[in-house]
């Protein structure tokens, strides 16, 4: 279709970016002209360079099987080529992804990335759109910043906080301030990556530990629960939030066990299902392509949510919750679930794409 923004994916050949290929097939308004991965594919049809590992549904989408795989460490061969791309890279050294992608911003080509290097950094806004679209005023601050033109970075948060932070947002947004938050999440083998934990390690266990996760989730609420102040998002003052992060053998879905202590004002289990069904925001009133009509789906059944049952809601972009009920330590607690390589990366990468444009960042590509 004519009219259409070309974009790159770096990154192309792995879990996530698989997953880009294969939902930006018939997006209405984004099209794969560029891809790029490690030298290690630099060269191939892309359907050569991911032969015997293409993990998403039967067939690579046809308009991307033959273009050539370029060396993603090469911003220049991206000019001309697309528009802007999205990062899912992952390079043994953070310092070296933030440098690339800042490299491809610097060639004027705007990067929304899947990768933590720049989750950090205080003029990138890391985007849940439901939640912080505000965030996006940083970008003229960063670019002034830079002195770049037409190029920016735009990040999005970790898979799993995904699976837990619109609730959270969704009772402070309606007034009950949260004190205290504990985490347990129950993670998926695809947020590894591909091929990710050894098969020996991941069948009939539990492995209770995931380098650096428990970090992140931390510390990256309050940065998603800040403010843009003087250009720069400072973090919100709370939650204080205690996270342990597990891998589990289920394919795709993060699972997250909460449990939540709210200030003085404590909201009765009927409000908060009342909060939680109505919460709606940005892009659902944009309508953007990608956006669930129901971010928040609430269950009744004891024994959900479920990965193989409920990763696919609203596309796999909703987070599912269900088990709300009192907590003897806390207030309140529950289970929660969202589709980790979906919602909680390339869907929702495309998400905060859908939404620049809406929001005209893309107006001078
Ligand atoms: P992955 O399956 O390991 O894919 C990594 C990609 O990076 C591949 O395309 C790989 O190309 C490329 N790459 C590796 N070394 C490179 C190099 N030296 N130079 C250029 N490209 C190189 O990883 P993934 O799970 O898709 O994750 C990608 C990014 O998304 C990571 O930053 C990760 O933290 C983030 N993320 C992942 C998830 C998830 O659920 N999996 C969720 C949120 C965020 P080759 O195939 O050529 O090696």
């Amino acid at each position: 279709m004519a009219g259409k923004i070309k974009v790159g994916v770096l990154g192309a050949t792995g879990m996530v970016g698989q997953r880009y290929i294969k939902l930006l097939e018939d997006h209405p308004w984004f099209e794969v002209t560029y891809v790029a991965a490690s030298p290690r594919s630099a060269g191939q049809p892309y359907k050569d360079a991911v032969k015997n590992r293409w993990l998403i549904g039967a067939n690579i989408p046809a308009a991307v099987q033959d273009l050539i795989v370029e060396d993603a460490n090469i911003a220049d061969k991206a000019i001309g080529k697309c528009q802007f791309v999205f990062s899912a890279l992952e390079l043994p050294k953070k310092e070296d992804i933030k440098n690339l992608e800042e490299a491809y911003a610097q060639k004027g080509i705007p990067v929304v990335s899947n990768a933590s290097a720049n989750r950090w950094t205080e003029d990138v806004p890391m985007l849940v759109p439901e939640i912080n679209y505000e965030h996006l005023n940083v970008i003229a601050d960063q670019k002034k910043h830079h002195g770049w033109d037409k190029g920016f970075i735009a990040v999005k948060p970790n898979c799993s906080l995904q699976t837990y932070m619109m609730p959270i947002h969704a009772l402070i947004q309606a007034g009950y301030e949260i004190k205290r938050m504990v985490v347990t999440t129950l993670q998926a083998t695809s947020g590894a990556g591909y091929p990710g934990v050894p098969s020996f390690d991941m069948i009939d266990n539990i492995v209770p530990f995931i380098g650096g996760e428990e970090e992140k989730t931390e510390k990256e609420c309050l940065k998603i629960l800040g403010k843009v102040v003087d250009g720069k998002i400072e973090n919100a003052p709370g939650p204080i939030v205690s996270s342990t992060c597990t891998r589990v053998p289920v394919i795709d879905g993060h699972t997250a066990c909460v449990s939540l202590e709210f200030g003085e004002k404590k909201p009765s289990m009927e409000e908060i299902e009342k909060i939680w069904t109505s919460y709606t925001s940005v892009p659902q009133e944009l309508k953007l392509p990608s956006a669930p009509e129901h971010p928040i789906v609430v269950r009744h059944e004891e024994n959900r949510p479920q990965p193989r049952r409920d990763r696919e809601t609203e596309k796999g972009m909703a987070c599912v919750i269900g088990r709300l009920r009192p907590c003897n330590v806390f207030d309140i607690k529950f289970v929660a679930l969202s589709h980790n390589t979906k919602r909680g990366a390339a869907l929702g990468g495309i998400l905060n794409a859908e939404l620049l444009k809406a929001k005209g960042y893309f107006d001078n590509l």
